[in-house]
């Protein structure tokens, strides 16, 4: 299975990208956690994200298309990946499908998280709380879904167009959003 999710941040991609990955024993990987390893360890690449990530802004595409692609070539991969976070530009989107095409494994479907407004302040400020994660205040907040408006929300349109799209009504209990996403899934590649 190779899928990606979109959607903003606080929607419950990354819950939900551990349990798909689990169900279809293939690759999880999660470009924000990545980063934030990156940071802690002090590594180039770290220094390098950390400054827009502290903003709220998307690093710069050639260091997370690099990053990914070599992500990609690790064995957990091979059976497939869920990539959580990845692509949120038109730009990454583009990268990721030559290498599929090159590699002639396409993907089978883009996730589209769709949770109010509210819904997502509510759980952004209560994971601020627990993780004391430092691009969680809320100036941060607004900033990082003004963000996921103006560079990831054409996503939703690119996916259309390919027949990839899948709405995913991410309100409700975790185990909910999973039937809901595994029976999605499970339709569309009936439907092939
Ligand atoms: P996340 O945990 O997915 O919300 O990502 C945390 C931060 O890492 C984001 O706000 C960005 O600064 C950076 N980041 C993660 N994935 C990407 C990406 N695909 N493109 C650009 N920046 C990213």
């Amino acid at each position: 299975m190779r899928v990606v999710l979109v959607g903003p941040p606080g929607a419950g991609k990354g819950t939900q990208a551990v349990l798909i990955a689990e169900h279809f024993s293939c690759g999880d990987v999660a470009t924000g956690d990545i980063f934030r390893a990156n940071v802690a360890e002090g590594t180039p690449l770290g220094r390098a994200a950390q400054r827009y990530m502290d903003r709220g802004d998307l690093v710069p595409d050639e260091l997370v298309i690099a990053m990914v692609m070599d992500r990609l070539a690790a064995r957990d991969c091979d059976a497939g990946f869920v990539l959580d976070g990845f692509p949120r530009t038109v730009a990454q989107a583009e990268a990721l499908d030559h290498r599929l095409a090159r590699l002639d494994t396409p993907l089978d479907a883009a996730l589209n998280f769709e949770v109010t407004e509210e819904e997502l302040f509510r759980r952004l400020a209560g994971r601020s709380a627990a993780l004391h994660r430092s691009d969680d205040t809320e100036q941060t907040i607004r900033h990082r879904l003004e963000v996921f408006a103006e560079k990831t929300q054409p996503l939703v349109d690119y996916y259309a167009h390919r027949g990839l799209l899948i709405a995913v009504d991410a309100i409700g209990a975790v185990e909910e959003v999973t039937t809901r996403i595994l029976d999605a899934l499970m339709a569309k590649a009936k439907a092939k």
